[in-house]
Parts: structure tokens; C-alpha cells; sequence
């Protein structure tokens, strides 16, 4: 069973990128100075410090994103341009969030500050419409999936970084934020974006390719949160799930209905459930059908340094190889 991350001290994925601090140069004196010389060296270096004192350590902008997921999409459009942190750390609840006044200081100081958009982070609104910090958001060229059920049904789905082809609009909105703060660096961006939209085009190429010989009675994907409706487009799949989104994290009785009658409907080979939940609902479905558990996928946090998926495109790998596997049979049956 799939173990939340733990929310508490986990250091972010930001803290890997740790920022090169900018000396200032010192001069060497190869003789004793003479008096006068010695009150210039002074007077120097007591402005030197004073000038070290007061300058941070790192002069780069800083952007924070909402989420890890953001922050490392955005880490490889910056290159080493600007300071990327992720106001929510690893492995936090991102749609009912509650920032802390930590938050808070992390956002104010920032240069500019980027959010997914699409009704995923409820509590980002509100926070950032009190602070005076230029904000962009990535999601804005998406073609949005509504949301079919439940109580969130007609609204867009958030999780549309699942999808390689929509990722590389999130990427081409970044190029422009980060051109619009920086445009001394805007042609690196540019580099940097066309780079990282090619590493993610071939995972969508991938996914086609994994799935091309699944037959079509086959062609579905069931998972907990309903975080797979971009992916699934892009797999040409049909998509179930027990709950709309992570919010609620319980499964109703006629939800968990649902799914088994979807599964046994569609002879659904195998299932799937996010790491950020508890899989005992999907459990129950395995138990009830045919189908195997098909294995964890990550959707709404990257892993800390070290786990299955410290960056996003580890994410979009592990899972798009996790549902190919499981769906074409060679997957686990944990
Ligand atoms: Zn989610």
C-alpha cells in the first residue's frame, strides 16, 4: 500500500538546486600599504561588508510556483537564470491547501510567482489576491477537460500537466513569464524550452506506442482521482475513477459500485491508485473483479530526492510505464 509522503520537514525538491552564492572579489596586497593606502583599504572593506551584509546571497529573481510539480518544470526552463521554490513542499496536499504565514513570506518576496490555474489550487487565489506579486498562469493555452461527475462536475479539470502535449503549453507559457521578468535571458529560455518540450513529446510518443496493440474493448483507465483525464485523451482512453479530485479522498459505497461495474463492463485488465491517497477503495474493486492492481502513479507531488519521481519527467515515465504495463498485461499484481 502506497505510503502518503510526509508533509512535515521534508525538504523540497528546491533544495537540490542549491543557489550559487556571488563572492565578492578580494584584493590580494602583495606589501604592507602604506598609511593613506591602508585607511583606502579600509574604507573599502568597510564598505565591501556593509555592502555584503545588505546584498542577499543570491541576486537572481525569484519565482515561486504553487506546486513541486511547477517548480521543476520551471527549474529546467530557467536554467540557472532564476531561483525557482515551490511554495508547497514535497509531497503536500495541494487542492485544499492551507498556506502558513511561511507561505506568505516566500510569496511576497518573490519576483514572480506561477500557478497551474484551472480551479486547482482553491487557496492560491485568495492568498496571492492579498499580496502586491506579479503572477502568471500556466495553464492558459490548455484545451480544459471538464470534470464529468460528482460534485465538481462542469468545472475544468487542473490536472492537465498529466498530459505531455499539454505540459509543453505549460512550458511555452513559462518561456513567455520568464521572458517578460528576465528578457536579457530570453533567448536562453527559448533554448531551454524547445530542449525540455522534446524530453516530454517522447514520453507521449511512448504512451502511443505502448498502447498501440491494446484492442479497443480494452482501451481503459481506471485510477482513484480522477487526475487522468489529459493523459487518458492523449492515450485514447476511456477514463473512471472512484472520486473527481483528491479533495475528498473517501470513496463512497456507490462510487466503488461504480468503478467495479465499469471495470467488468469494459474488462478492464488492470487498475490504478495516486500516491497521495489510500488505495483500499481500489482494493476493494480488485477484490471484486477480474482486474490486477496495476500499481502507484504519481500525479500531484513529485517524490523527495531519491524516490521514484524527483523530477516531472520521472513522474510522467513511471506512470505512463506503470499503465502501459498494467494495461498490456506485463504489470505488477501487488
Ligand atoms: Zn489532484
Amino acid at each position: 500500500m502506497p505510503v502518503p509522503l510526509s508533509t512535515a520537514t521534508a525538504p523540497d525538491a528546491s533544495d537540490r538546486a542549491t543557489p550559487r552564492r556571488r563572492r565578492s572579489a578580494r584584493r590580494r596586497f602583495r606589501r604592507p600599504p602604506s598609511l593613506g593606502a591602508l585607511a583606502t583599504v579600509l574604507a573599502a572593506s568597510v564598505a565591501l561588508s556593509g555592502c555584503e551584509a545588505a546584498a542577499p546571497p543570491d541576486d537572481r529573481p525569484v519565482v515561486a510556483t504553487t506546486f513541486t510539480v511547477l517548480a521543476d518544470m520551471a527549474r529546467n526552463v530557467a536554467g540557472d537564470h532564476l531561483r525557482i521554490e515551490s511554495i508547497t513542499k514535497v509531497g503536500a496536499e495541494i487542492h485544499g491547501y492551507e498556506p502558513t504565514p511561511g507561505d506568505v513570506r516566500v510569496t511576497a518576496n518573490a519576483d514572480l510567482v506561477l500557478d497551474n490555474g484551472l480551479g486547482l489550487e482553491a487557496w492560491f487565489e485568495r492568498f496571492v489576491g492579498e499580496l502586491d506579486v506579479p503572477h502568471a498562469v500556466v495553464s492558459d493555452d490548455v484545451d480544459p477537460i471538464p470534470i464529468a461527475s460528482d460534485a465538481y462536475a462542469g468545472r475544468p479539470n487542473p490536472h492537465a500537466w498529466m498530459s505531455p502535449v499539454e505540459a509543453q503549453r505549460y512550458v511555452a507559457s513559462m518561456v513567455d513569464a520568464f521572458s517578460d521578468l528576465d528578457p536579457a535571458n530570453a533567448a536562453d529560455f527559448r533554448a531551454n524550452g524547445d530542449a525540455y518540450s522534446d524530453e516530454i513529446a517522447d514520453v507521449h510518443d511512448e504512451l502511443v506506442a505502448g498502447l498501440a496493440t491494446l484492442p479497443a474493448t480494452q482501451r481503459a483507465l481506471v485510477t482513484c482521482e480522477g487526475a487522468f483525464s489529459y493523459l487518458a485523451r492523449d492515450g485514447g482512453l476511456e477514463e473512471a475513477y472512484l472520486w473527481p479530485v483528491n479533495a475528498e479522498q473517501q470513496a463512497t459505497p456507490g462510487q466503488i459500485a461504480g468503478a467495479i461495474d465499469f471495470v467488468e463492463r469494459n474488462d478492464v485488465a488492470a487498475v490504478f491508485c495516486e500516491s497521495t491517497v489510500s488505495d483500499s477503495a481500489m482494493r476493494q474493486v480488485v477484490g471484486a473483479t477480474g482486474a490486477r492492481f496495476g500499481g502507484v502513479l504519481y500525479v500531484d507531488s513529485l517524490s523527495l530526492p531519491g524516490g521514484p519521481v524527483p523530477t516531472y519527467l520521472d513522474l510522467l515515465r513511471h506512470d505512463v510505464r506503470t499503465i502501459v504495463s498494467g494495461l498490456t498485461g506485463s504489470g505488477a499484481d501487488r
